[in-house]
């Protein structure tokens, strides 16, 4: 295996990026905005005020990035927040997304490329027909409860009906697999997550229950009693519905998947808190106001913009993920901390 030139271990001839533990880095996660039209207590929304913040990049900052990133083989992009449905140039974004991977990567069928967005999908009827039309491959939608009062507790105050909605829009447009996302909270929607599951018996969707982890700190202090282990979240499915089959799963990915036995969907368990899976993590982050960060639950970060205005961007943003990636911590689990950056400003 050949290196390029400088940062040998760090990119392969085939222009994989490598960080310092030898785990391929291939999934990038963008975080368009910290804004946020839900108030989900475990992620510390800040509101959602009238204009992006002072420091957001534009349109063409990320376009920047997301060229960087591909030409550094990175395989997935998935666009987050905050609410990124709340960012009206999206649709341009996910075509930036395409134009990078259609430049960038030949080899791969034209349209085919890894491009999604995770949602609370509250405005997603609208909005989809243009993110289809820029390109759109896949939606994740955070679904934390069927039942439309726990969700409204659980989100401060959504509209479960407008996600289903959006859920039936992403059905209809054919996007698969439509993952739905569950971070279980004790004491909010733990009673949820037998018919969360149950929503898996006669549609594909993957329902994925997703630890809570310590990336609030609206909650701090209660960490220990909200906190559910998946071993718990998977003894309650398996007491509902029986024994859960275990369905083969990408290692690098964080969820482990199930399913039961007959039903159309798959149930998956993401447990980053009591089943670390930093060991095989292939993902870096990039946040509204253009930081990279390498881990999730590590607070590291390194400032992309003074790249974004080189004469030669491109080249000066692979740089610092090039750096970024050689300082990428094998664990950023630590006890619960007050965090500088909560969850709805990292994206996840
Ligand atoms: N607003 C979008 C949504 O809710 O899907 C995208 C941003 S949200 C920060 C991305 C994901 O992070 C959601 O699935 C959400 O449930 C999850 N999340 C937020 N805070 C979390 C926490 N403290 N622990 C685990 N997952 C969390
Ligand atoms: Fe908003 Fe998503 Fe955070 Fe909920 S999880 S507050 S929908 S950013």
């Amino acid at each position: 295996m050949g290196w390029r030139r400088g940062y040998h271990r760090l990119v392969t001839s085939d222009s994989r990026l490598v960080d310092a533990h030898g785990r391929v880095v291939k999934d990038l996660r963008l975080s368009v905005t910290p804004r946020c039209n839900f108030r989900c207590t475990y992620c510390d929304p800040l509101g959602i005020g009238s204009h992006e913040p002072p420091g957001t990049l534009q349109a063409e900052q990320f376009g920047v990035i997301l060229r960087a990133a591909v030409g550094l083989g990175m395989e997935s992009v998935r666009f987050t927040g905050g609410e990124p449905l709340l960012r009206k140039d999206l649709p341009d974004l996910v075509a930036l997304a395409h134009e990078a991977f259609g430049a960038l990567r030949p080899d791969l069928p034209p349209g085919s490329a890894d491009v999604a967005i995770t949602t609370n999908a509250s405005a997603l009827t609208k909005r989809l027909p243009d993110l289809l039309a820029a390109g759109l491959r896949r939606v994740n939608v955070s679904l934390d409860a069927v039942d439309a009062d726990v969700f409204r507790l659980a989100t401060g105050g959504g509209d479960i009906a407008r996600v289903w909605e959006g859920i039936a829009a992403v059905e209809v447009a054919g996007l698969t697999p439509l993952k739905l996302n569950a971070v279980v909270l004790r004491g909010v929607n733990d009673d949820q997550v037998p018919a969360l599951a149950a929503l898996t018996r006669d549609k594909p969707y993957h329902v994925r229950f997703i630890e809570y982890m310590h990336l609030d700190n609206a909650a701090f202090g209660t960490y220990d009693a909200r906190f559910v282990p998946g071993s718990e979240i998977r003894a309650a499915v398996e007491a509902a519905h029986g024994a859960l089959e275990s369905v083969p799963t990408d290692p690098s990915a964080p969820a482990r998947l199930f399913k039961v036995r007959g039903w159309a969907g798959n149930i998956g368990f993401i447990n980053p808190v009591s089943e670390p899976f930093c060991s095989t993590c292939s993902r870096m982050r990039v946040t509204s106001d253009g930081m990279l960060r390498p881990c999730l639950l590590n607070d590291r970060e390194f400032d992309l913009k003074p790249a974004l205005c080189a004469p030669d961007p491109v080249a000066a943003v692979q740089e610092v993920f090039l750096v970024a990636a050689n300082r990428k911590v094998a664990s950023g689990l630590t006890a619960p901390v007050e965090r500088p950056r909560t969850m709805v400003a990292i994206g996840g």
